[in-house]
């Protein structure tokens, strides 16, 4: 039997997703640029996903730009605030994130840092929370953007993009500033509610990746509000408005409009489907396995479980797993091991121990999990963790 737990990661595609993009591979084959029937067809596609996006996210279509990944939209979003000049400017120079991002924001950030921008990363605390006084503190009116995540990929925390954003409307109301906010929702759309004119009305930038809701890998989504100044960051024959240029992935492209639509159908039923799947996952580890921290919030994203199995290594416990069919990750596994030398940077950044660290494994869960992948995974664990406590194989 196999036991799917490594839904942070990537996520199996809808049938329905693999279907459609079959057909429009298949048949729709034009460029969009075409002039001709078949590439209107095309065009036609791509406008469908682009609105089928806007209505899961509550916008208006324009403010949807497809890219090639989640990774490609974050470093739009922080290698385009460096402007024009790429380099900082005297009331242009400061970036706040956290801690705790992925490398696809924190990366771009190290390189702004090399160009001399200045970058304030947000701490952290045991729970994997902000504090929002520090990011008050921290904003400064040569500030251009806050770039925060909206749910860690490592921990499900849930950060507070609401407050994040009325703290930064309020600030440039104050003081006549223009600061921006972007948050990589990657790990958090299809599993909490997103709405541009509702609790995300603050945000002017969002990125997204297909791939983590079901829908097809290769495709991004960056979201940019009615009105914000973004150059472009691909520059060619001005496709996607001019914005983002290169021929656009149309089947992808549809099969993500598909996907977008399906993952929010239902959303507060599956929500609670997923999280009952963690809770019992969770609550059998920690009645049943001795010397554990659960990493992952009270509070957290209904998705994903951390935790650290102490006097083991999560690496180790990784491979006995898949033997048995059940997959995890030790942390971030779209990251390409990122966080491997040192452990991962979340939970240091949380002040976890290296112990602590080293014994950690991410259970992730999508509406496809089931009862029984999770009670082989649950029995597969326990036996794991027993036999290599037995054998005190980890050093
Ligand atoms: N941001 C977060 C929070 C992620 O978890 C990931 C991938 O796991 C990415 C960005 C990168 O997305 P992609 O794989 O589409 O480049």
């Amino acid at each position: 039997m196999i036991a799917y737990l490594d839904n942070s990661a990537t996520t199996r595609q809808y049938d329905e997703v693999t279907d459609l993009m079959a057909h429009i591979a298949k048949n729709t084959y034009g460029n969009p640029s075409s002039l001709h029937a078949l590439g209107f067809e095309a065009e036609k596609t791509v406008k469908t996903g682009r609105q089928q996006v806007a209505g899961a996210i509550g916008c208006s279509p324009d403010e949807v730009f497809f890219t090639s990944c989640g990774t490609e939209s974050d470093d739009t979003v922080i290698l385009g605030c460096a402007g024009p000049s790429g380099r900082p400017r005297p009331n242009r120079k400061r970036i706040i994130s956290t801690q705790v991002e992925h490398p696809a924001v924190l990366e771009p950030l190290n390189e702004l840092e090399r160009r001399g921008f200045e970058v304030v990363r947000l701490k952290v605390d045991g729970n994997c929370r902000i504090d929002l006084e520090e990011l008050k503190n921290a904003l400064t009116e040569d500030t251009i953007l806050i770039s925060v995540m909206t749910v860690n990929n490592e921990t499900g925390a849930i950060m507070p993009i609401e407050e994040i954003g009325r703290i930064k409307a309020e600030y440039n109301k104050a003081h006549g500033t223009s600061i921006l906010l972007h948050t990589d929702a990657v790990q958090a759309f299809g599993k909490i509610k997103i709405d541009m004119k509702g609790n995300f009305r603050d945000v002017d930038l969002m990125s997204l990746s297909c791939h983590k809701f079901h829908g097809p890998k290769g495709v991004g989504v960056l979201y940019v509000r009615k009105g914000t100044k973004q150059p472009p960051f691909m520059l060619g024959g001005g496709q996607e408005r001019g914005f983002r240029s290169g021929t656009e992935n149309v089947p992808g492209i549809a099969g993500t409009g598909l996907a977008a639509e399906m993952s929010v159908k239902d959303l507060d039923r599956k929500r609670e489907w997923i999280a009952a799947l963690r809770d019992l996952l969770r609550d059998r580890i920690v009645s049943e396995i001795p010397d554990v921290r659960i990493n992952s919030p009270e509070n957290g994203v209904c998705s994903v479980l951390n935790v650290s199995f102490l006097k083991t290594r999560g690496e180790v416990l990784l491979h006995t797993l898949e033997q048995q069919g059940v997959f995890v990750s030790t942390g971030s596994a779209c990251s390409s091991n990122h966080s491997s030398k040192k452990g991962s940077h979340v939970l240091n950044a949380m002040g976890l121990k290296p112990a602590e660290i080293e014994g950690a494994l991410r259970f992730s869960l999508s509406e496809f999990t089931t009862r029984e992948e999770i009670d082989h995974a649950f029995a597969t664990l326990k036996s794991a963790v027993e036999t290599f406590r037995k054998l005190g194989s980890f050093r």
